[in-house]
């Protein structure tokens, strides 16, 4: 398991106020870039007060227990999954990570495969 700090620069990484969810309310965000392929960043948003996933009626998430509010001392739970819609067949990206003390665990199941023409 690869770790990065968040304050790391190739993440570029921010904590950012985003609209978010079927009301578009203002949400804290990290927003980071990609560390799997290199080509586009990550928007996280996250809730105090918010113990699992919260789900929205248009299938959109926001992560809860948040601890720390800094690069530096960012903890969101649980893991953070994302991945490209074709990666199951063979193509794109896939970012599986934790988020704890302000450092980005990258776990073994992330990876890139190739785009295919
Ligand atoms: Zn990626």
């Amino acid at each position: 398991m690869k770790t990065i700090p968040l304050t790391d620069p190739s993440l570029e990484a921010e904590i950012r106020t985003v609209n978010y969810g079927a009301d578009r309310e203002p949400v804290p965000a990290l927003r980071f870039w990609c560390p799997i392929c290199d080509d586009h960043a990550h928007y996280v948003p996250y809730e105090s007060g918010v113990a699992q996933h919260g789900s929205f009626p248009n299938g959109q998430h926001r992560w809860g227990n948040p601890s720390g509010s800094t690069l530096e001392d960012l903890t969101l739970a649980p893991s953070y999954l994302a991945q490209s819609p074709r990666y199951d067949r063979g193509e794109g990206c896939r970012l599986h990570i934790f988020v704890r003390d302000g450092e980005m665990q990258i776990l073994g199941d992330s990876g890139m495969k190739p785009f295919k023409e």
